[in-house]
Order: structure tokens, then C-alpha cells, then sequence
């Protein structure tokens, strides 16, 4: 390990820094990490649409939230991916689904231009650009070309997807090299990155290493992060997709050979040589660490580390509910539950204080509502003590958004006894026919009831911007993925932190709290989760007009999940497990 101790000339206060650090007791980690040899994370799609990037869902809320804890604890970080040329939105005309596509500039959004990167695919030399946005100790790299296309563009396992792993990998460690860092580690935000540790081990194997010393080396510095559930799923590549676009970007023989190992029958999962090249493994919540069902090549069954996933609390928390939290001594400084912080959090807070911080976060919810359109392309303006229920997620199967909706009378009576409001808000993938059918059924029987037409609006093209406003400004937040199939969702930490009732079944990362921690969604059978959700929904409802019952609920919730959906604390934990105390 390199020995340079970090700079941190940057951040105002030093005393922070070396108690952060302190807090996570690794005297090591200044020698290990350091400005020129940052902890890299490499992901195929950033949600950061403060910097320019709109992405399609948590895989890439993730990774923004993960660098901006990083930037704010000053652990030096350099996020590598790629930046699209063009951006999804969606919208519904009578009742179809319409994707388009806007062009964006990296210029307009504060990146600048370094250099140009190759690689070499099918015989020819493509030049990528790559560029970058610095923060504090962190920064964005990114390689783009104008026909680089959208974020998960064309079938999984086609030509286009492979071209632009294989950009992310090869194209990101070169412009890694030409700003002049080393990583000190890397870190895998799914499969679809696995190339980028394969350009290191290349580039060790190259330059003089034994080939078993580059591989060992690489696998102790790497790390997979794992969000999918079964390795079935995945995507193969074929021998021959990979001599047209992996091969010529190898410079050693041994490891084309150790790739080609890889193959069998001709076809390749990119989970089975992540798993061959990454030593450090980790599951994205404790339940899905458990369930996942991944083995390597020899047969065995993969251990995967929990590190729950966690967000950022001062991006998607009100800033009035995080500066309540900070003065009332639930969270420290570095927006990290205190010690003390059940018993601050049974002390202080009032279902008076919760009705006045959430209708500071209706005000920003209807302001937002005030830019956007329902499916029938009306305004919507949400009563300001107007109870509202809200779904707002990707609109895939597993998910089973259409279940509060299994019985629409049932539904009606829950939301007529106090004239309450349902928000919809969701992204539809386009190819997915089933789910668009679904959506346009649901909207049907929501537009032909009169009550439910005023009282369901379906709000489309969802983005962080809607997420955010709705966390701060409903009250009721519905989460039913069918249990085992979430791997840790976000949307619902969002939710926690701002003061809304969670309603959910026992999956992911709420499952990392018993079920009582929560209003738990439970049952055998569909058809028992179904009665289950409507009485939790009544719950909910009497809960909010009555003080008592909300404060209990609330104060029990918050005390509960608040260490889980700190972001601080994934970060601690991946360091910890990254740089083990020696
Ligand atoms: C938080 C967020 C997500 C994460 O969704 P989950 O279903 O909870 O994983 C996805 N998309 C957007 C826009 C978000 O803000």
C-alpha cells in the first residue's frame, strides 16, 4: 500500500474528518486511500439529475447517493461511468404509454473535456471523450460519444449493450489513467461493470506482473455488488460477440486465455467471471445477501456480505425535517443516528411538529404537481390537509403496483371515509406489454368510478424530482413487492425519513427491522396480502387523525429504520469491509 497521508486542505474542518474516521475506527484507511488512489465505483447508470444525469431507477439513485456521502465525509471517490447523449421521458397519450428521448450536453451541465479514449471493437478504433465533473473528494468520470445511445438500450444480451459495457471498462480505466489515479479499489455496481476490472487485471498482467500475482491482486482490490436475485436471469454473450468487441482491448495473452477459459459451450455470464475476479462480494439489504443464489465456477455457493443500501439524508429528506432531527439530537453531524437518538426521538417528536413538517412538504409536493399533468393531461392540487396514499416506483410485475387496485370498491370506501387521495407515480418500461396493458386497465377502472376519478391520478414520467416531492409531501407510502424478489429498495428509506406511514410486505431492506416496526403487509396468498394492504390502508387512516396512534406509530418507525436508511452508514460499513483493520 501506498503511503500518502490525504490532503484536506479542502474541507473547512478538519476535526470532522478525523472523527469520521475515528468513528469508523480505521487508522489505515488514510494510508490506503488516498486523492491519487481513490475507492472507485463503476456503474452503468447514474440518477443524478442535479448534475445532468437522469438514469432509469434505484441502481443508479444508488451510486449518486454513495458519491455524495462519500463527497460530504471527504473519502476520495471517483464515480466512472457513462454519460448518454440522450435522456428517457414518457408520457401517456389516451391511455398509451409514449417514450421519447431529449438530447443532453455534458457542457451545459459542468463537465469538461479531458482527452479522447479507444477501444477497439469489430476491427475498428472508436474514440470516446472522456470527461469530468469534480466535487470536494470526489469527482464524475464519464466516457460518452454521440452514438453511444440511451441507458439500457437494445436487448441485454445484444451487440449495442456489450459495446457500451465494454466502453464503461476499457474507455473508464483509460480515462482513470489519464487524470493520473490508481484505484485503490474497485467496486462493481452490478455485472454489467465487470470490464473495468478486467482492464485492470489486463493492464497488471501487461506490465510485468505474474499473471497469478495480477490475478490475486485484482480480486483482493475488487469488490461485486450484487442486486439481482438469481443468476438465471441473466444475460450470456457468445465467444464470438466477445473476439468482435473484448478481445482486441486485451493486451496480455494469459488473460485472454483465462477469459476464454470462462466459456462454456460458447457463451458467457458476465456474473460467473465477476464472481472469478472479485474477491469481495456484497448483497444490497440482509435478506437479499441470503437469498441470493449465485455460484461460482467450481459449483459453490457464493457468500454475499449484507451492506444494506442506504440514501442520502440531506438530499431527500426536508430540510426542515433533517434540521429537526440535527437540533433535536437524532442525528449527529454527519446525519448518522446519535447514541441517544430512540430516547431524543420519543422526547421530541410531536404529532404537532409531524402535521407542521408535513405541510411545509405539501406545500413543495403541490408545487411540484404544479409543473406536471395526471394521465388525462389535467392539473392536479392536492388539499393542503387532504390525507394522500402514494405508489411511486418503477411499474414492473414484481413490484405489483395493480394491488391496491385488486379490489377498486374496497378501495373507494378506504379513500371516501376521509376524502383521501391516491398518487400513482411511476416509469413503464416501454418493451414490457404486459405491464402497459396493466396500467392502461387500471386507469380505466380508476377513470369510469366518479369518485375514484377525482381521487387517483396516475402521474407519469417519474424522475427524482417527483420522487423527492412526494416523499416530503404525502402521508402514506405503499410498498408490495412480492416478498423475495425486492433486493433492497430506496423508495420506501425516502418515505421513513420524512415522516410518511409505511405500509409494506417484509421484503428487501424493510425486512432488515422485525415486522412490527412498520405496518406490515402479511399473508400466504395474494388474496390475504390483498385484505391485509386494505386494512393496513384503514389503519393508516385513523392513524392520521388521530395524534395519539400517529406519534406511536411514527416515533416506533423512525427509531427503528433510522441507522438503516442512513447513508453514512452503508458508507462506513463498505469501508470497513473494503479495509479491514490490519
Ligand atoms: C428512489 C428512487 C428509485 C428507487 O426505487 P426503488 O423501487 O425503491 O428501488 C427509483 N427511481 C427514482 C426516480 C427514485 O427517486
Amino acid at each position: 500500500m501506498v503511503d500518502k497521508s490525504v490532503n484536506y486542505h479542502r474541507l473547512e474542518n478538519i476535526e470532522d474528518v478525523e472523527e469520521f474516521y475515528a468513528a469508523i475506527d480505521r487508522s489505515n484507511l488514510t494510508k490506503s486511500l488516498s486523492d491519487e488512489r481513490p475507492y472507485t465505483y463503476w456503474t452503468i447508470e447514474l440518477y443524478d439529475q442535479e448534475n445532468g444525469i437522469r438514469g432509469g431507477g434505484g441502481l443508479g439513485i444508488l451510486a449518486a447517493d454513495t458519491r455524495r456521502v462519500a463527497d460530504k465525509m471527504n473519502v476520495p471517490l471517483t464515480l466512472v461511468t457513462l454519460f448518454y447523449p440522450f435522456e428517457p421521458h414518457q408520457t401517456l397519450e389516451d391511455g398509451q404509454v409514449v417514450d421519447s428521448h431529449t438530447p443532453v450536453s455534458y457542457e451545459s451541465h459542468g463537465f469538461s473535456f479531458i482527452d479522447t479514449v479507444n477501444i477497439k471493437c469489430c476491427d475498428q478504433l472508436c474514440s470516446l471523450e472522456a470527461i469530468e465533473k469534480r466535487f470536494n473528494s470526489t469527482r464524475i468520470l464519464c466516457v460518452t460519444e454521440p452514438n453511444l445511445g440511451e441507458l439500457y438500450s437494445g436487448e441485454s444480451g445484444s451487440d449495442h449493450r456489450l459495446y457500451q459495457e465494454v466502453a464503461l471498462g476499457f474507455g473508464g480505466y483509460q480515462a482513470l489513467k489519464m487524470v493520473g489515479l490508481r484505484p485503490a479499489i474497485i467496486q462493481l455496481n452490478e455485472v454489467a461493470t465487470f470490464f473495468a476490472a478486467l482492464a485492470r487485471l489486463d493492464e497488471l498482467a501487461s506490465s510485468g506482473m505474474d499473471f497469478y500475482e495480477a490475478v490475486v491482486y485484482t480480486r483482493k482490490h475488487t469488490l461485486y455488488t450484487n442486486h439481482t436475485l438469481v443468476q438465471a436471469a441473466e444475460a450470456e454473450f457468445s465467444y464470438d460477440q466477445f473476439e468482435r468487441y473484448v478481445f482486441s482491448n486485451l493486451k496480455s495473452k494469459a488473460v485472454k486465455k483465462w477469459l476464454s477459459d470462462k466459456f462454456e459451450n460458447g457463451r458467457i455470464k458476465l456474473s460467473s467471471v465477476t464472481i472469478e475476479i472479485a474477491e469481495l462480494r456484497s448483497g444490497v439489504s440482509r435478506l437479499h445477501a441470503r437469498v441470493a443464489n449465485y455460484q461460482d465456477i467450481a459449483g459453490e455457493k457464493v457468500k454475499f456480505k449484507a451492506v444494506t443500501n442506504g440514501i442520502d439524508l440531506q438530499k431527500w429528506l426536508l430540510p426542515e425535517i433533517l434540521n429537526f432531527y440535527q437540533n433535536a439530537d437524532v442525528l449527529d453531524k454527519f446525519y448518522f443516528p446519535t447514541d441517544s437518538s430512540h430516547h431524543q426521538i420519543d422526547q421530541s417528536l410531536s404529532s404537532e411538529k409531524i402535521r407542521e413538517l408535513k405541510t411545509l412538504g405539501r406545500k413543495i409536493l403541490n408545487s411540484e404537481l404544479e409543473n406536471r399533468t395526471n394521465h388525462r393531461g389535467e392539473k392536479i392540487l392536492l388539499p393542503e390537509n387532504a390525507l394522500v396514499f402514494d405508489f411511486k416506483r418503477r411499474f414492473v410485475d414484481y413490484k405489483r403496483p395493480w394491488l391496491p387496485f385488486s379490489n377498486p370498491t374496497k378501495l373507494k370506501q378506504i379513500l371516501e371515509k376521509s376524502d383521501a387521495y391516491y398518487i400513482l407515480a411511476a416509469r413503464v418500461h416501454s418493451g414490457d406489454n404486459n405491464m402497459v396493458e396493466r396500467l392502461k386497465q387500471l386507469l380505466q377502472t380508476v377513470d369510469s368510478d366518479p369518485f375514484l376519478r377525482e381521487h387517483v391520478h396516475y402521474i407519469p414520467d417519474y424522475d427524482e424530482k417527483l420522487a423527492y416531492a412526494l416523499s416530503v409531501g404525502s402521508n402514506v407510502a405503499i410498498n408490495t413487492p412480492i416478498v423475495g424478489l425486492e433486493a433492497c429498495g430506496t423508495s420506501w428509506m425516502k418515505d421513513v425519513g420524512n415522516l410518511n406511514l409505511l405500509i409494506s410486505t417484509h421484503d428487501g431492506g424493510v425486512a432488515d427491522c422485525p415486522p412490527d416496526s412498520y405496518l406490515n403487509i402479511s399473508g400466504q396468498t395474494e388474496e390475504e396480502e390483498i385484505a391485509s394492504l386494505y386494512s393496513r390502508m384503514s389503519e393508516a387512516t385513523d392513524a392520521w387523525s388521530n395524534d395519539f396512534d400517529l406519534e406511536f406509530l411514527l416515533k416506533k418507525q423512525l427509531s427503528a429504520y433510522l441507522p438503516t436508511i442512513s447513508g453514512t452508514r452503508m458508507l462506513k460499513e463498505y469501508l470497513n469491509y473494503l479495509f479491514p483493520k490490519q
